[in-house]
């Protein structure tokens, strides 16, 4: 490479990791580890139909990831899905005053319907609507995939950590990746609060719709804006903002392990 070319692209890394990041809910890790979680819970032969339905193109885990991936690289023919996976609603809104068909309350509840009254889908709408089913389950529960349009759900918001600093770290990307990171939170760790739930907890996670499940997420918010976002400049994070909200996020993606396994079963599992 010549070396004006060199400086170029140079450049474009510095410009690019210098600008905040826009994400998109639980980073790769815990749409992995959701799913994961939701297979461990189901029988072994609800668990073989779920991965033959998949298909030999897809794993579980590129599953999870799927509509991630065909954003980042704005696959044309499913732009149409960007953004189902999250809502943006202010303090002073209603769910139906801003609901929509590319929201993720509308097309969560939209994938379940279909599973749950058992239609007949087609092996490739089976496919589609298992990677969709997957991955905004896990959306749906994370408290800034169901916030506030003014910050882009957290995205807006620059923030520094104490032990995860990198240059436009933003509040969103805290609630996607730093705090899995931070708790240690892995697949026995969401196995293990699974199995600790009561039967009558376990019927209360799973009751309800996608609509009730975006209100459960939205009720963190308060404690995601505890640490005072700055309304200019980068606000500090401190430990024990991060800390206080692990177990928030271990239960939320317990909570997506929890709903998607009850799917799952009761469509596979016969
Ligand atoms: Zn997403």
């Amino acid at each position: 490479m010549n070396p004006l070319k060199l400086i170029a692209c140079l450049f474009l890394l510095i410009t690019l990791a210098g600008l905040p990041r826009r994400s998109y809910a639980w980073g790769a890790q815990g749409h992995r580890l959701i799913v994961e979680t939701a297979l461990s819970l189901i029988t072994p032969a609800a668990k073989q139909k779920v991965l033959n339905a998949l298909g030999a193109k897809y794993n579980s885990d590129l599953a999870a990831v799927w509509m991630d991936s065909v954003r980042i690289n704005n696959i044309y023919k499913y732009k149409y899905m960007k953004n189902w996976h999250f809502i943006n609603m202010e303090a002073n809104q209603t769910y139906p005053q801003v609901a929509n068909h590319n929201d993720v309350v509308y097309n969560l509840q939209r994938v379940m319907d279909a599973f749950n009254q058992k239609k007949k889908l087609s092996a490739d709408s089976l496919k589609q609507n298992l990677r969709i089913l997957f991955h905004l389950m896990g959306d749906i529960t994370q408290p800034l995939h169901c916030g506030y349009g003014s910050d882009i759900g957290g995205n807006a918001e620059l923030v520094s950590t104490p032990k995860y600093n990198m240059t436009g770290n933003t509040l969103h990307h805290v609630w996607d990746d730093v705090l899995i990171d931070e708790g240690h939170i892995n697949q026995q760790v969401l196995l293990t609060y699974c199995k600790g739930l009561t039967a009558a907890q376990l019927t209360t996670v799973k009751q309800g719709n996608a609509t009730n499940w975006m209100q459960q997420s939205r009720s963190y918010l308060p404690a995601v804006y505890a640490c005072h976002p700055k309304k200019k400049g980068t606000t500090a994070l401190t430990l024990k903002y991060l800390d206080g909200n692990v177990p928030v996020a271990k239960q939320q993606l317990s909570y997506a392990a929890v709903r998607l396994a009850d799917v799952l079963q009761r469509y596979f599992g016969s």
